[in-house]
């Protein structure tokens, strides 16, 4: 088995290491502590530098302006990425757009490509991927209220959803809406674009997420759909086969979260280690000369790159066996680095005492935003029911001695 890194991805995230260092953790005690549209200029500014890099857009299609790197490579640029907030959005393949390039991609019409997929890469305008309702189970999400009713040559739809990541200020939302009420359950809803700006598209809040409701990019809206008017042409894939595009989407979004969190892992290391060594406990002793906090950072180090092997295994298996086959690896890695990462950064705010508890670290940020990696894509007992499942099939009518 060969783990070497090529020398171009080495050149690549050498380059990414770099920039995230030099332009983007600068910013971050203004992303902490004031609005984010007093921010976005300045991000404008550097997601023009990184195009002019020729870093943009790294796992998205040569043809729409992107880099085409593979799910392997991605994963080793996603890393260093991750290691800021503002890693992936300044790269353009952030969430959710990622993954709606993905499904307009594999899925869409020339003329929804050309007028949603083009600009989208190249990060004229942004999207939102509108499932979860409100009042139904996001983990069952065939149970499903929301409707896209025909009316001649186009689409009424109604319903509420909530938790669309980036609506506010996106310029189309992904939806998925019940076309097929009679047919099989998985095979009752479509995705359909709707323009933000269609008459009973209503952003009724950007929701409060852990005491900051957030803005612009950086938020999740609650929407209102009430008798929004579409053309039919503006369905994503064929009619009823909504979950079908739904899985396209989210095996490949999973392990681009899971990406992001090893480079979440990566920082909150750092900055664990840099604390341990700089604290002085004692007149001659280091937090770091204290057994119990070598002990959480070679627990750690070791969580860590056990996470990261799962992560570019699991990248593997999509690249040479697709994402069907992978499910068990998808799923594994989604409840692992989640928890992972959560340990991380939890036992690097500890090292950090009350420092850790303010926002002049970015260590609180994480603490409080990626708690919701346990439950988004798929809560953590989703995916091991599915792992266990899977597993078990392997058991049928086998004898173990
Ligand atoms: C920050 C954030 C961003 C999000 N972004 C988006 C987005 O952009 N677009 C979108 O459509 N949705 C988004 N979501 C919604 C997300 O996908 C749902 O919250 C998720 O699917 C869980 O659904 P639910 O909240 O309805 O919880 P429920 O389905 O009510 O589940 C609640 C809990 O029950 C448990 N549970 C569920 N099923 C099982 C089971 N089979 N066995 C055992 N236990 C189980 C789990 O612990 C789960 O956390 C986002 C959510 C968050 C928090």
């Amino acid at each position: 088995m060969d783990f070497t890194v090529s020398e171009k991805m080495k050149m690549i995230t050498e380059m990414i290491d770099e920039f995230v260092d030099r332009e983007l953790i600068p910013m971050e005690p203004d992303f902490l502590t004031r609005p984010c549209k007093y921010l976005l200029p300045e991000i404008e500014k550097k997601r023009e530098m990184v195009k002019q890099m020729e870093l943009w857009a790294p796992n998205h299609p040569r043809a729409y302006g992107g880099m085409g790197l593979n799910l392997v490579e991605h994963a080793l640029v996603s890393e260093s990425l991750g290691r800021s907030p503002l890693g992936h959005f300044v790269f353009g393949c952030h969430a959710p757009d990622a993954g709606n390039i993905e499904i307009l991609y594999l899925f869409g019409t020339d003329e929804q490509k050309e007028t949603y997929l083009r600009p989208l890469v190249e990060g004229k305008i942004r999207s939102c991927f509108s499932m979860t309702e409100v009042e139904l189970p996001g983990s069952n999400p065939v149970m499903m209220d929301t409707t896209a009713v025909k009316d001649g040559p186009d689409y009424i739809v109604n319903g509420q959803k909530w938790y669309a990541t980036a609506a506010d200020g996106a310029q189309f939302a992904i939806v998925m809406a019940v076309t097929n009420p009679e047919a099989d359950p998985y095979l009752r809803a479509s995705m359909i674009i709707v323009p933000c700006d269609t008459p009973g598209f209503n952003l009724v809040r950007n929701i409060p997420v852990m005491g900051h409701a957030g803005e612009d990019f950086f938020s999740h809206g609650e929407i209102l759909y009430q008798s929004c008017r579409v053309p039919q042409k503006n369905r994503l894939g064929p009619e009823g086969h909504g979950f079908v595009v739904a899985q396209e989407r989210l095996g490949p979004g999973r392990i681009h979260h899971c990406m992001r969190w090893v480079g979440i892992c990566n920082r909150a290391f750092d900055l664990m280690c840099a604390r341990a060594r700089d604290r002085i406990i004692s007149p001659d002793k280091t937090l770091a000369g204290k057994q119990i906090i070598q002990a959480w950072i070679a627990e750690c180090a070791a969580d860590i790159q056990a996470a990261r092997l799962m992560v570019l295994h699991a990248a593997w298996m999509i690249e040479t066996v697709g994402a069907k086959a992978a499910r068990k690896e998808i799923s594994m890695i989604k409840f692992v680095v989640a928890n992972v990462m959560q340990k991380v950064v939890d036992r690097a705010l500890q090292v950090h005492g009350g420092l850790g508890m303010t926002d002049d670290t970015i260590l609180a940020f994480f603490y409080r935003h990626e708690r919701a990696a346990r439950i988004y894509d798929g809560a953590d007992e989703v995916h091991k029911v599915a792992v266990a499942r899977q597993i078990m099939k392997g058991y049928e009518g086998k004898q173990i001695k």
